[in-house]
């Protein structure tokens, strides 16, 4: 029998529930689960926040595992063609099911916004099998996308950035950094960190980094953050005047927006300089509205702002390909506070709802 931790309803304990060991379908893999990441989106959907969830699931979308079995006939192959073999350490994009048929797949060309995408350990259900990452095993379905890790790059480290990574490797593509940018990250948890690391090695002149509490701006500043700015002790005109003093009066190049919060939006305009460019990645679930002035804040102000929503296989294995060319600058298992076993998964989220710590890892 195979143990997971279910989350059976929203505000309803972690529950841990026994599982059949699938019989695999040809193309299927089964990953003996090495460890999974317990994220921000977890505590939303223990709060029934983000709409669609197929309750009951077993969370966790971002999981390391040892492909353990692989189904019958022909084994799959990893994103770079290879056939996956049996014993290796790969990590997988959690979305499963992108149809490449429709609108958005191919004339729109934003595969992060196809309808029949389904994602594990958010709107995959526990009872279709084992398909999230809070598990002993894991039951990759034909046309998953593996990516292999490579041998020098940590399994807890990948970890430690967790889906933080793709998710700021999409929006600081989108941001476009040019050498020498002064860029604002708003937000230091696991994607404000992430985006701070890669906007330097996009080339940005300065990294300013906003938010808290003082132990994430301590490991902003370790992840080579130049300037932090602690968001509870300062005014939003306090963090204008600051960021405008150290950018010549005239506001960041780049702002990102990692922080969730609606009146970081407007806010996170102001802090960018006329024709500068805001990517907005944070307000992943809806924690409700923001105002602004159209005249002053977008139009006048020649601001280009975009939306930047999940990430795809070229994001995953783009940030596998980032971590290992730079894991020794970016001291990325210094982020994991905490590891926990199934049977303790419900503390796991606990503390990562209550910012205790930077990073929380399942590992069963
Ligand atoms: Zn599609
Ligand atoms: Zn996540």
């Amino acid at each position: 029998m195979i143990s997971a931790a279910v989350m059976p309803q929203p505000h309803r304990p972690i529950e841990l529930r026994t599982f059949e060991r699938p019989v695999l379908e040809p193309g299927a893999v089964l990953l003996k689960t090495l460890g999974s990441e317990v994220c921000g989106t977890d505590t939303h959907l223990a709060k029934g926040q983000l709409s669609g969830v197929p309750y009951p699931i077993i969370p966790g979308h971002v999981s390391v595992g040892v492909i353990d079995e692989i189904g019958p006939g022909a084994a799959p192959l990893d994103v770079d063609g290879r056939p996956v073999e049996v014993g290796q350490v790969v990590t997988f994009l959690d979305v499963y099911g992108t149809c490449g048929r429709c609108w958005y797949c191919t004339v729109g060309h934003a595969t992060t916004r196809c309808p029949y995408r389904k994602v594990y350990g958010i709107t995959l259900s526990a009872d279709d099998g084992l398909l999230g990452g809070w598990a002993q095993y894991i039951h990759l379905r034909a046309g998953v996308h593996i990516v292999p890790l490579p041998e020098n790059l940590d399994w807890r480290a990948f970890l430690a950035a967790g889906c933080g990574m793709p998710t700021a490797l999409h929006a600081v593509t989108l941001a476009e950094i040019d050498f020498g940018d002064t860029v604002v990250v708003q937000g230091a948890g696991p994607v404000g960190l992430s985006a701070a690391a890669l906007a330097q090695l996009r080339g940005a002149g300065r990294v300013i980094v906003i938010g808290g509490p003082e132990v994430r701006l301590a490991a902003a500043r370790t992840f080579g953050a130049d300037t932090t700015i602690d968001i509870a002790s300062t005014t939003e005109a306090e963090r204008l005047e600051a960021i405008r003093d150290l950018t010549g009066g005239r506001g960041a190049d780049i702002t990102i927006e990692a922080t969730g919060v609606p009146a970081a939006v407007p806010e996170g305009m102001r802090l960018t300089r006329d024709a500068g460019r805001y990517v907005v990645v944070g307000q992943y679930t809806d924690t409700g509205s923001a105002t602004f002035n159209p005249h002053l804040d977008l139009n006048r102000k020649h601001l280009d702002v975009r939306g930047c929503w999940g990430s795809d296989a070229g994001h995953v294995y783009r940030s596998v390909r980032v971590m290992s060319r730079y894991a020794d600058q970016f001291p990325w298992t210094e982020l994991i506070s905490a590891e926990y076993d199934l049977a303790h998964a419900q503390a796991a989220l606990d503390d990562v709802a209550a910012q205790r710590v930077v990073k929380a890892l399942i590992v069963p």
